[in-house]
C-alpha cells in the first residue's frame, strides 16, 4: 500500500473542537496549524543527508564479511567504516568496542548479558524502563534502584552512599571487589533535563563500580565523548539520532564483552565450529564486536547512523545546541502565560535540559489535550508515563507505588490525570 493511500485514509479524522484557544501554535509555527511532529524523542525524523546517502548505497547493496565479490567486499568496508565514524563521533578509547544492536534497549540488554556472575547494578528509579528493568532480569545479577534525586549533588551523594555501603563479596571479604555497574541517563525522556554524567562516572569509579551511559537522548541533541566524560559503554538509539529505525550501539570496555558468551550464537560471531570427538561441537567465538552481532547485520541501519553522526558533527554541535537552547526557552516563554500549564522537572526549573520537555495542564487531561494539539492544529506530541512511570508518577506527586492507569486517558475533564503531555524537537526543526 502506498504512503498516500495510508495518508489519505488518515485524513478523515475530524477536528475535535475541544482545545479552543492558542497554548503552542504560535509558539512554534507563528499561528498557521502544521504537521508537524514534535515527537523528536520517541523518533527524530531522519535527515535528508541521511536517506540521501542510503539512496545512493541501494545500486552497490550486498552482504557483508562473506562474499567474495565487489559488492559484498564494498558493503563490508561500508559496514566497518560505519563502527569507525562512530567511534570517532563518540570519542571511543583506542580499544573500546563498538557493537551495533537494534535500539538502546537492545544494547542495554546484551550489556545486561554479559555482565559478569554476581554483578550488583545501581540504578536511579528514574530511568527509562529500557535501562530500568534488563538488569532484574538476569540470574545472579543484584539490583539496587535509587530514590529519585531533585539535585545533581543529591544524586551524586545519592550513587555514593549506595556504593559505599556496598556489602563485601563473600563473608570474610574487607574488599568490596566484587564487580558493579551504574546505569544512567544522559538526558531525561520525559525532562529533557540533563545528569551530571561526568561526576556520577567520578563517584562509580571511585567505588570500583563501572558505568553505562543511556545516551538514547543525549547523543541527538548534545556532544557525547565516552573517554572525556570517563564513561565506560555508551548505548543509543539510530532512529533517535536522525536515522531510521532497527540499529543501534553499544560502544565501550571491550573485556566483558569479550569474556562473556555471545548474546546470540550464530553465523558471523563464530571463527571456527568442530565436532568433537564425542560428537558434540566445539565453537571458538569471534573476541571483536562481531562476538555480539551474529547473523546477517543491518548494514543499511549502520551506515544511516554513520550518515547521521557525520552529519551532525558537520553541522556542529555548538550550532544546533544554540538553536535547540533558543526553542526550549520559545516554548517554555510561550508556555508560561498560560496559568494552567505545570511543567515538570526533577532539577529545578533552570536545570540544563535538551529540546524535550514535558507538562500537565491544570483541568486537562493529557491525552485529551495531545489529541486536541493533533486534531485542532496538527501538533503531534505524546501523552503518557513515556516508559518512565516511576519517574512520571514522582513528578506528578502520585504514589511512585501506585500502578494507576498507565497512560489510559482515564480523568475526566477537569480530573488531574495520571499522565502528562511531551514536546520535543532538534536537530532541523
Ligand atoms: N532510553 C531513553 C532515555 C529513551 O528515551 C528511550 C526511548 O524513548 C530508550 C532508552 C529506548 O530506546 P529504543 O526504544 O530505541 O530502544
Amino acid at each position: 500500500m502506498s504512503v498516500s493511500a495510508v495518508a489519505a485514509d488518515r485524513s478523515v479524522c475530524v477536528p475535535l473542537p475541544v482545545l479552543g484557544r492558542d497554548v503552542l501554535v504560535p509558539l512554534v509555527t507563528g499561528g498557521e496549524a502544521v504537521y508537524a511532529a514534535l515527537d523528536y524523542a520517541a523518533s527524530a525524523p531522519a535527515l535528508q543527508r541521511v536517506w540521501d546517502d542510503v539512496a545512493a548505497y541501494a545500486p552497490y547493496y550486498g552482504s557483508v564479511h562473506r562474499g567474495a565479490g565487489y559488492l559484498s567486499q564494498l558493503s563490508t568496508d561500508l559496514f566497518e567504516n560505519s563502527r569507525t565514524t562512530i567511534a570517532d563521533f563518540l570519542g571511543c578509547r583506542a580499544d573500546d568496542q563498538v557493537v551495533f544492536t537494534r535500539s538502546t534497549t537492545d544494547s542495554l540488554n546484551l550489556l545486561a548479558a554479559v555482565l559478569p556472575q554476581g554483578t550488583r547494578v545501581f540504578v536511579f528509579e528514574t530511568e527509562h524502563h529500557a535501562s530500568l528493568l534488563p538488569w532484574e532480569q538476569r540470574a545472579g545479577v543484584e539490583v539496587t534502584y535509587l530514590n529519585a534525586p531533585r539535585t545533581h549533588d543529591e544524586a551524586v551523594d545519592t550513587l555514593e552512599k549506595a556504593l559505599a555501603e556496598r556489602e563485601p563479596c563473600s563473608a570474610g571479604d574487607s574488599v568490596k571487589s566484587g564487580p558493579a555497574l551504574v546505569c544512567v541517563t544522559g538526558a531525561s525522556n520525559v525532562t529533557g533535563e540533563l545528569w551530571p554524567v561526568r561526576e556520577l562516572a567520578a563517584a562509580a569509579h571511585a567505588h570500583g563500580a563501572r558505568i553505562v551511559l543511556d545516551a538514547a537522548q543525549l547523543a541527538p541533541h548534545h556532544p557525547l565523548d565516552i573517554a572525556e566524560l570517563d564513561v565506560d559503554w555508551v548505548a543509543f538509539s539510530g532512529h533517535k539520532l536522525y536515522a531510521p529505525f532497527g540499529a543501534g550501539v553499544l560502544a565501550g570496555r571491550a573485556d566483558w564483552l569479550r569474556s562473556a558468551d555471545p548474546y546470540l550464537a550464530g553465523g558471523g560471531a563464530s571463527r571456527k565450529v568442530s565436532r568433537r570427538t564425542d560428537g558434540g561441537v566445539d565453537v571458538e567465538w569471534h573476541t571483536t564486536a562481531a562476538r555480539h552481532e551474529a547473523g546477517s547485520p543491518n548494514v543499511i541501519g549502520a551506515y544511516a547512523i554513520a550518515s547521521a553522526c557525520q552529519a551532525l558533527t558537520e553541522a556542529g554541535f555548538d550550532t544546533l545546541v544554540a538553536r535547540e537552547r533558543e526553542l526550549i526557552a520559545r516554548v517554555r516563554a510561550g508556555l508560561a502565560e498560560v496559568p494552567e500549564v505545570k511543567v515538570l522537572s526533577l532539577f529545578g526549573d533552570d536545570a540544563p535540559r535538551v529540546g524535550v520537555l514535558s507538562f500537565v495542564v491544570d483541568g486537562w487531561n493529557s491525552s485529551h489535550f495531545a489529541a486536541a494539539l493533533s486534531a485542532e492544529y496538527g501538533i503531534g506530541v505524546r501523552d503518557g508515563l513515556f516508559c518512565a512511570h516511576p519517574l512520571v508518577r514522582t513528578l506528578l506527586g502520585t504514589d511512585p507505588q501506585d500502578p494507576g492507569e498507565c497512560g489510559a486517558p482515564e480523568a475526566a475533564p477537569g480530573e488531574r490525570s495520571l499522565n502528562a503531555i511531551r514536546v520535543s524537537f532538534g536537530a532541523g526543526t
